[in-house]
């Protein structure tokens, strides 16, 4: 074994994975520029304190931050999420109303590392800061809804729930506490443990022996003020004015503190793995003011690129792209036309590769076989001499010569043709 590996929870993306990571950026770039969100890049460090506005009862902050303090004695922490950050940079910044960001990149959490669990794992977002209009979550949620759909998933389940106000979910934990607290004695022990930090969490429990007392909680449902009401009234029925389907799930609490009003989760039902849940997401009115900024309402969702693509794998789709190069060039006279070949094809905007080293013949077009070219160009030296070089469709068409000065031009065409 060498000396060094990966260490717990983080992972090489290789190629081909890797180009197909890029193209899940690239698709969700596409979705949510189509309405109006432009790209954030935020630090993936900052001062402790950001993250710590998450809150208190939340374990991403108090179990799994990766805090540290750096050279210049500042207490700083890898980002475990991107919102308080968007959040921290709207307050810094003073951006226009409505503020309509997306983000992609890696969060760090010091979590059991396991299948679709992981200490590094990369994100793509929407944040929306400046309007309370159920629309808007209507909007969010859609957008998250037609991304699973652009990358060819079928089998995902949306959940949505309201939180209620802040009042409203003051109540509703207090409430929750005390039906907890009178069955404490039917919980399992990490559910207690759970309870006293935070009793809204307790719904999050999947163990069995949680689940009747779970099963009899009290509902929030019973707690929204009229507003809320009204609000979460709106959301839904925005969502079946687009024909999007969903489940209400008055158990949907969501792991971060700060969700407020409407939350919902996106859920895989192709993983049997413990962790389905792809994508999720809320209101968080109050986090830019808890920021120190002015109170700002805001909404928005996160999808977790790892365990998307392993739901992706689970129903076949979104697979890696399999097409190679266009062009390879094999030069039997020591490499000086292909390395002015490779150059013109390059320019012209094709993928060209060649081999290096002064391989044989034989060798070079091993090594076109494995680029998976569309079309192989060979310059021995008879063709050197007569400044022509044939041009090879690598699907077994006929091949033809060209003069070197028509490659780029007779090669276009064949990969054109071929598309
Ligand atoms: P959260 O930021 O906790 O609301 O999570 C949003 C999404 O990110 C989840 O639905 C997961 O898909 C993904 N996610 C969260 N934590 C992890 C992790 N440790 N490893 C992989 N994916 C994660």
């Amino acid at each position: 074994m060498p000396e060094f590996q990966t260490t717990p929870g983080t992972r090489d993306i290789l190629p081909p994975d890797a180009a197909r990571w890029r193209r899940f950026v690239d698709v969700f770039a596409g979705v949510v520029e189509s309405a109006g969100y432009e790209q954030i890049i935020l630090p993936m460090f900052e001062d402790l304190g950001v993250f710590q506005r998450l809150g208190d009862a939340t374990d991403v902050v108090t179990k799994e931050m990766y805090d540290f303090v750096d050279k210049g004695g500042r207490h700083v922490a890898l980002r475990p999420e991107q919102t308080a950050g968007v959040c921290r940079a709207f307050v810094q910044h003073h951006p226009n109303l409505p503020w309509k960001v997306w983000y992609s990149g890696p969060n760090f959490r010091y979590e059991k590392a396991q299948q679709g669990r992981y200490r590094q794992f990369d994100q793509v977002g929407v944040e929306v800061l400046g309007v309370d209009d159920p629309l808007l979550d209507v909007e969010v949620i859609a957008l998250a809804h037609g991304f699973y759909r652009a990358l060819g998933l079928r089998n995902v389940e949306l959940h949505v729930n309201s939180l209620g106000d802040t009042g409203d979910r003051a109540r509703y934990v207090a409430a929750l506490e005390s039906y907890f607290r009178a069955h404490e004695i039917d919980l399992t022990k990490e559910s207690r443990a759970t309870l006293e930090r935070n009793p809204l969490r307790v719904l999050d429990s999947k163990r069995a022996e949680d689940r009747d007392v779970i099963s009899q909680a009290p509902s929030i449902s019973e707690f929204f003020s009229p507003e809320a009401a009204s609000h979460f009234a709106a959301v839904q029925d925005g969502l079946s004015l687009l024909g999007i389907d969903f489940v209400v799930n008055d158990r949907l609490v969501r792991g971060l503190d700060y969700y407020r009003s409407t939350t919902f989760e996106f859920v895989s039902t192709a993983l049997d793995a413990a962790q389905t849940a792809v994508g999720g997401g809320g209101r968080y009115d109050g986090l830019v003011e808890d920021l120190g900024g002015p109170s700002t309402p805001g909404i928005g969702f996160a999808i977790g690129l790892d365990r998307t693509l392993l739901a992706c794998d689970a129903e076949s789709v979104f697979g890696i792209d399999s097409s190679g190069t266009d062009v390879f060039v094999v030069d039997a006279t020591g490499g000086r036309s292909a390395l002015l070949l490779t150059a013109e094809l390059r320019n012209a905007g094709l993928r060209a590769d060649r081999a290096f080293g002064a391989k044989s013949m034989k060798s070079q077009m091993k090594s076109a076989n494995k680029s998976r070219a569309t079309v192989a160009v060979i310059i021995g030296e008879d063709e050197l001499a007569r400044g022509v070089a044939t041009v090879r469709p690598m699907d077994g068409g006929e091949q033809s010569e060209c003069p070197l000065g028509q490659v780029v031009a007779t090669v276009t065409d064949i990969v054109k043709k071929a598309k």
